[in-house]
């Protein structure tokens, strides 16, 4: 079966930047949210993503025409029926998910391939909630799509060699590296990269090091393109605290343990970039 039709759930941060990528590789893409807004502004990003291409020469005006020519978005999932491959990149939260993907099971033909694009849920406990659980895997994204060359490819217990073998196919079309991670909470890369960070802020909730001096040792000890800290406060605060403690609860392994100073600036608000102030300041 040749890939064609590729339906996106979610037309924010994630979802406009995988229909953007998906419509470039020359996908037909169905691009669904809750609202007529929420779609406008994700159509809109996505767009402004083009056409930041364009300027920089990267991308010709005629193929971002006909990428934006190849989605159509709708607020309708009856739209699902002709997708073969159902991508689901909406807000993180396990209620909606499984909501989410009752309505697409649903409306899909029963030879369609369902993934999540979840951070930190279950690929296997999501595929138990779907009636075909052998054709549900996770396709985790990295944030902005467009430029992050990676894909995380997770296996949930019931998925099949087919259904793996499409998910890797389809993330070399999109241009993406893709590597097969197995189903454990953060998967490969946010697994080890999170509790490097919750490190860094014990080593200055020890007085060790200044967070200036704590980045610039990270970032010309180890080649980081940034420092910990200031991607602690890029990720948001209270998500990498969300993340430790699902890694605390996943594992039971109190290696996972959030570092007290990471509670405290959460509690105090300073959630980094977003809040204008984190381990660095940002007025
Ligand atoms: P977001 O809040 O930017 O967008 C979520 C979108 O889902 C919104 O447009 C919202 O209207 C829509 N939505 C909510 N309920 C819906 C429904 N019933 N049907 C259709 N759409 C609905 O969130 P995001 O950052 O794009 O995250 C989406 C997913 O991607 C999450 O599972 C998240 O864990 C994952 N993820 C996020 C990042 C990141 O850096 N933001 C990175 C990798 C993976």
């Amino acid at each position: 079966m040749q890939l064609q039709r590729i339906a996106v759930i979610g037309a924010g941060t994630m979802g406009n930047g995988i229909a953007q990528v998906c419509a470039l590789s020359g996908y037909q893409v169905t691009l669904v949210d809750i609202s007529d807004a929420a779609l406008d502004k994700g159509l809109a990003t996505l767009s402004k993503n083009l056409q930041r291409q364009v300027s920089k020469e990267t991308l010709t005006q005629a193929q971002a025409d006909q990428a934006v020519g190849h989605i159509t978005t709708s607020t309708d999932y009856a739209r699902l029926a002709d997708a073969q491959l159902v991508i689901e990149a909406a807000t993180e939260n396990l209620g909606l998910k499984l909501k989410i993907l009752k309505q697409i099971a649903d409306n899909v033909s029963d030879t369609c391939v369902i993934a999540s694009n979840t951070s930190s849920l279950s690929i296997t406990q999501l595929a138990a909630s779907v009636s075909a659980p052998d054709r549900f895997i996770g396709l985790h994204f990295f944030n902005p799509v467009p430029m992050m060359a990676l894909v995380e490819v997770i296996r949930g217990l019931q998925t099949s060699d087919a259904t793996h073998a499409l998910a890797l196919e389809v993330s070399g079309r999109l241009g993406k590296t893709a590597i097969s991670a197995g189903n454990r909470p953060g998967f490969v890369v946010n697994r080890i990269l999170v509790p490097m960070i919750n490190e860094a802020i014990l080593v200055l909730q020890e007085g060790l090091a200044s967070a200036e001096d704590i980045d610039t040792g990270m970032r010309l000890g180890c080649n980081q393109p940034i420092g910990p800290l200031a991607l602690a406060d890029l990720i948001g605060l209270d998500t990498l605290l969300a993340i430790m403690e699902a890694f605390l609860e996943g594992f039971g392994d109190s290696k996972y343990r959030a570092a007290p100073l990471l509670r405290e600036m959460v509690a105090a608000g300073y959630l980094g970039r977003k809040a204008g102030r984190g381990f660095h300041s940002y007025t």
